[in-house]
């Protein structure tokens, strides 16, 4: 008998937000396999990165390339980009399937949606790996034709400035002399967050499962260390999430002393319900996407002869937005993820 195929759905699929288009894309010679998801283009054309991931079905791809669009689509929004929001996602094994000829045959995919969808780097997906992508489409960004290059010392710009958007709001303070900032990871982002606190006088309390990361931040710094797995419950006046997704969930926030979690991680909330835990507790917490957009704006606003000013200024911005974020929380009394996506949404029905 016939193995019986769940088909794939896309309108009745449970991530389907009235996507403006979706493209599946082959390549017979390279073995490509993507998906394209336009999410919303009201501000502009969609923009977002390509993930190359070893998904367990296609169904699981499209569900991560559903998502991940329309999260691009508030991203870019709240950030005040005058871009939508999309994302690609090739069905491969990073470390084994990747070929300079399957990432052209994306290219071409990309380039086919004529400017609709602009690309650029993910998971699995590295600045090198744009190069190839953008020998065959004009619209792949980050590129040395397009960017500034690698995006994470913008991303810990903008995370520093929501940190000290934060600092103001909760403990009416400008400085952040003598405070103690908890950061988890110190990857790309996460050390480049911990150098300007650091600058700024604050005292750090550092984890990372890689042991030289926090070996360098001890010498660099001064920092003192803890477990990985207790970064949240650190007495601390601040937690800083710059590692994994989901750190933010019913065991977690009890635990936490911090009176602000603002950090780069993606997808720091378990559920919706964590973030209104959060705000019952009364910690303030800077909505990952709306802290960590420095990124997205380095890719998207600046080519190598523009310079970065426009993009440090939009990425020092992130802390007014950050404000405005928590006093209309406050005054509304709900919590701050619901009015980061308030505002995007305000914005996008503005423009659309
Ligand atoms: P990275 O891979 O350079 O760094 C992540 C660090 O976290 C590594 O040092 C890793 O060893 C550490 N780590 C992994 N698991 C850990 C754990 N359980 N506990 C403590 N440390 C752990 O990544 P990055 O570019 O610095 O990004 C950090 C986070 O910020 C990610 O969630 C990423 O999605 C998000 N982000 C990054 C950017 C960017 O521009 N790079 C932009 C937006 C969001």
């Amino acid at each position: 008998m016939e193995p019986v195929v769940e088909p794939v759905t896309v309108f009745d699929h449970p991530e389907f937000r009235g996507h403006e288009q979706v493209v599946f894309g082959h390549d017979a010679q390279s073995g490509l396999r993507t998906i394209i998801a336009i999410h919303d283009t009201r501000l502009g054309p969609a923009a977002g990165g390509c993930r190359m991931w070893a998904y367990a079905s296609d169904a699981a791809a499209l569900t991560d390339a559903l998502r991940l669009s329309r999260g691009m689509t508030y991203k870019n929004a709240l950030a005040g980009l005058d871009l939508g929001g999309g994302k690609a996602v090739i069905i491969a094994d990073a470390k084994r399937d990747k070929t300079p000829t399957l990432l052209e045959a994306f290219g071409t995919q990309v380039e086919r949606l004529a400017g609709r969808y602009c690309t650029a780097e993910d998971v699995g997906i590295s600045s090198a790996d744009m190069e190839i992508v953008a020998r065959t489409t004009a619209h792949a960004l980050g590129t040395e034709k397009t960017g500034l290059g690698d995006p994470s010392p913008y991303t810990a710009l903008g995370v520093f400035e929501g940190i000290r958007a934060a600092v103001r709001h909760r403990f009416e303070r400008d400085d952040l002399t003598g405070l103690t900032v908890s950061v988890q990871g110190l990857g790309n982002v996460g050390f480049g967050v911990a150098r300007m606190l650091h600058a700024a006088g604050a005292r750090l309390v550092v984890s990372d499962i890689n042991a030289d990361a926090v070996f360098r931040a001890v010498e660099a710094f001064g920092a003192q260390t803890v477990e990985p797995s207790r970064a949240h419950a650190v007495e601390a006046d601040i937690f800083c999430p710059c590692a994994l997704g989901a750190g933010l969930n019913a065991a977690t926030i009890p635990q936490i002393r911090a009176r602000i979690v603002a950090g780069a991680a993606n997808n720091q909330l378990a559920t919706d319900a964590d973030g209104e835990a959060l705000r019952r507790a009364g910690i303030l917490y800077a909505p990952d996407y709306a802290i960590n957009a420095g990124g997205i704006i380095s890719i998207a606003l600046a080519g190598p002869r523009d310079g970065d000013d426009l993009v440090r200024e939009k990425t020092i911005a992130i802390g007014d937005t950050l404000t405005r974020i928590f006093r209309r929380a406050d005054d509304e009394g709900r919590p701050t993820h619901v009015i980061a996506d308030k505002l995007a949404e305000e914005r996008l029905n503005a423009a659309g």
